[in-house]
């Protein structure tokens, strides 16, 4: 164990996740979850050595409530004192933070200044960072972006084509999202592969409830699937991805729909929970499907064909394709989605190993394309928060 461990913490408007970890073995020592923040029946969970237990946060239902209460646990596991730095996840750094770094007076306004690319992010990750260091006075704090990786996008990749004025003042163009862990995921891949990652052409697919896929070549992203905001590109558990931005007039016009009704449905109603009509859970969907329900049945059909269409796109822009990757929930989870998937790219030359991919589920790395494949398809389990910590710890001099 190093002697000193990170606290890591994901501050959203009404939620914080925080977790204390050894940043050389990875191991997560104590974890929690506050939930219902600014309102009155706030709450927080701690999970300590596999046992959860909670803590009612009314009496200061707001953030800083919820990271006194992490100050008063980590106390009474002795786990205070080996704390060496905080970790932050911010959501968008827009185009001014291509990489993690150490929180000052001038960081902190930076974030703020990116507050209209994250509008409902930013401003409670500034809470969460005023929290933290009001409470822990003494360490340091270290932001890292869920956009910084993107920004090595080329300008044709990252570019609307609107008229121009509107991404000189507004900031309108794509940043993607999912950053951390494609950066983490690049890394395990080349080193499971045996390879530098400087020689690898990756598509990354990171499939979680927001789903979204990466080219990566010579260890920098080069384009990505979700844009200005993370409702672009592949079907998701809620979101549409894609979509012709007509829908707004059409349904203005013909179903009598607000702005804000519209951008809900499509956030929120739509993507495998609105092809189904059931959930937006890929376990449910999968089980409905087998049962013979045809909604769930077309969710998946039109899931994975924008998928594969995708992986297509990106192997465009990586330039040829060494490497697919599968990761987040459903990628690292689902061998129907991934066999799925595959069965599209015959037209690539890849073809799935079909007891590997059996095998390659429940935290397990595996090759999953048999060996005269022209690519490789590899699962690479994903860990943004062991990806914060080490770059707190490497940002803080620990
Ligand atoms: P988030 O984006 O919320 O972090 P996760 O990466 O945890 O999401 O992924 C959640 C998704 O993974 C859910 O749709 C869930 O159904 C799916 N998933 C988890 N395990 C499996 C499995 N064994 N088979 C299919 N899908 C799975």
């Amino acid at each position: 164990m190093t002697q000193k461990l990170i606290l890591v913490l994901n501050c959203g408007s009404s939620s914080l996740k925080g977790a204390v970890l050894d940043n050389d073995s990875g191991d997560v020592l104590l974890s929690c979850l506050a939930e219902k923040l600014n309102l009155p029946d706030a709450f927080i969970t701690f999970k300590f050595n596999g046992e959860k237990h909670k803590v009612d946060l009314s009496s200061q239902p707001n953030h800083t409530g919820a990271v006194e209460a992490l100050m008063e646990e980590m106390k009474a596991h002795g786990l205070d004192s080996k704390i060496g730095a905080i970790g932050h996840r911010i959501v968008s750094g827009g185009e001014l933070y291509s990489e993690s770094i150490l929180v000052d007076d001038e960081v902190m306004a930076g974030i703020e200044k990116c507050i209209p690319l994250a509008p409902l992010h930013n401003p409670a990750h500034l809470l969460g960072l005023r929290a933290a260091q009001s409470i822990f006075k003494d360490l340091p704090n270290v932001v890292v972006f869920d956009t910084a990786f993107h920004q090595t996008m080329p300008k044709h990749a990252y570019t609307y084509a609107v008229p121009q004025e509107l991404y000189h003042k507004y900031g309108l163009r794509r940043y993607g999202a999912h950053g951390t862990s494609y950066r983490f995921v690049a890394d395990e891949t080349a080193r499971f592969l045996g390879k530098d990652k400087k020689d690898l052409r990756m598509v990354i697919c990171h499939l979680g409830n927001g789903a979204s896929i990466a080219a990566v070549a010579d260890g920098k992203c080069r384009d990505t699937s979700m844009g200005l905001t993370p409702l672009e590109g592949l079907v998701m558990g809620t979101r549409s991805g894609d979509i012709d931005p007509s829908v707004f007039s059409f349904l203005a016009e013909n179903a009598n729909m607000t702005i804000a009704q519209i951008t809900d449905m499509l956030n929120k109603k739509s993507g495998l929970l609105g092809l189904s009509g059931l959930s937006n859970d890929c376990r449910t969907i999968e089980e409905e499907a087998a049962k013979g329900h045809e909604g769930a049945q077309l969710a998946l059909d039109v899931f994975v064909y924008r998928l594969a269409k995708y992986i297509g796109s990106m192997a465009v822009a990586a330039g040829g394709l060494d490497a697919l990757v599968f990761t987040g929930g459903i990628g690292e989870n689902s061998e129907l989605i991934r066999s799925k998937v595959l069965g599209y790219l015959g037209c690539l030359g890849l073809t799935e190993d079909h007891e590997a991919n059996l095998a390659a589920r429940f935290g397990n790395a595996g090759v999953i394309t048999t060996a005269d494949s022209k690519a490789v398809a590899v699962v690479i389990p994903t860990n943004e928060e062991l990806m914060i910590a080490h770059d707190t710890a490497r940002l803080s001099g620990l």
